[in-house]
């Protein structure tokens, strides 16, 4: 149960585990929809995914009530992202309504940054201060190519005004896939003059479709080739917390991270739920399961509460899945 304090250190770790280790659950994920900008090759088909009706999709009311919910049951820390959530109209007041929230001590957002200099300064000023942005490559062409048509220089223009603006930490997300390892010394420049946290992503095995991305690339070979740029020295997590681990060249203003799930699992620390832009309560990314939380947060709230304790406690801690999904990251939000 929900200790008075708000943190959920009570729950069980669920069927078939040791009963006696009991973990927090105070991160909360929200697709707040599953349209996207972009046909990431790692992410969706390049025929694109069927979208949802705009019926089946939470309001921002149904998100800031089942938000308010979850906080009352010690989340804390809550990320936005899509699809692109930046597609979705009036985002940044959601924003604000989800700052407001009671016991919402953090919230960020993850977008591909296409539009973030329309809404940067708007979500600056509706309590946003953490921005991840999602940028696999610094070079226009490959960067086109793995976007399946994007445009570079829109997400660049959006990472600098994020930084003049100041919103700190920023992330970058990169995901290793082939010719990464070609733009390292790019990557590296740009954590070295800019305070810019740059994440490499190892590709996870998410949705089937992924016809264009078949080597995998380890942790271990980022880090070999970045060798010659410099020692790395193992730093702390710039706020957040989470999967990461983080490195820095000396001197540089940013940090270089990865994010390991393959070749790392992090099962054992995950501390997160994730919500579906069309209502479905997940409580693990490598599982299909998933409770239809719409009728919830429409209904009772006790019965609400009820549910979300049980998804809670049937975390599992131990990855179950490593199959094709039945939905894309772009459908769960990454
Ligand atoms: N559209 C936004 C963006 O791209 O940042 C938010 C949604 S996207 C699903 C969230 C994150 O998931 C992005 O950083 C993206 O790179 C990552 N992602 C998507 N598919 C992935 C995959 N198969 N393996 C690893 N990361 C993936
Ligand atoms: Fe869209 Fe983000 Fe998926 Fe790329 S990674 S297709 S930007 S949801």
């Amino acid at each position: 149960m929900a200790s008075e304090s708000g943190k959920n250190r009570g729950f069980d770790r669920g069927k078939g585990h040791d009963a006696q280790a009991f973990h927090v659950i105070d991160y909360l994920r929200i697709s707040i929809t599953d349209r996207c900008n972009f046909r990431c090759a790692y992410c969706m088909p390049r025929a694109g995914v069927g979208y949802r009706p705009h019926d089946e999709i939470l309001s921002y009311e149904e998100i800031i009530r089942f938000t308010r919910a979850t906080a009352r049951l010690g989340i804390t820390r809550v990320r936005i992202t899509g699809g692109e959530p930046l597609v979705r109209r009036q985002c940044p007041e959601l924003v604000a309504k989800l700052a407001a929230i009671p016991g919402i001590e953090d919230l960020s957002l993850t977008t591909n940054g296409a539009l973030l200099t329309e809404h940067a300064e708007a979500l600056r000023d509706a309590g946003l201060s953490r921005l991840n942005i999602s940028i696999d490559s610094l070079n226009p062409d490959r960067f086109s190519r793995i976007t399946r048509g994007a445009t570079l220089a829109p997400v660049l223009a959006g990472l600098e005004m994020a930084l003049e603006l100041g919103f700190a930490p920023v992330k970058v997300n990169a995901v290793m896939i082939p010719g990464i390892e070609d733009e390292l010394e790019q990557f590296v420049a740009l954590a070295r003059e800019n305070p810019v946290h740059v994440r490499f992503i190892e590709f996870m095995p998410i949705g089937c479709h992924q016809e264009d991305v078949r080597n995998f690339i380890s942790r271990q070979r980022i880090l070999e080739g970045l060798s010659r740029f410099g020692d790395l020295m193992p730093v702390d997590s710039p706020v957040g917390g989470g999967p990461a681990r983080y490195f820095r060249f000396d001197g540089a203003r940013g940090t270089i991270g990865f994010i390991s799930s393959m070749s790392d699992h992090f099962c054992e620390n995950c501390n997160r739920l994730r919500l579906t832009a069309d209502g479905k309560l997940r409580n693990c990314l490598f599982s299909d399961d998933e409770v239809d939380i719409r009728p919830y947060i429409n209904g009772d709230s006790m019965e609400l509460a009820k549910v979300i304790i049980d998804s809670m406690n049937s975390k599992k801690f131990d990855r179950t899945g490593e199959k094709p999904l039945a939905r894309t990251m772009s459908q769960i939000g990454g």
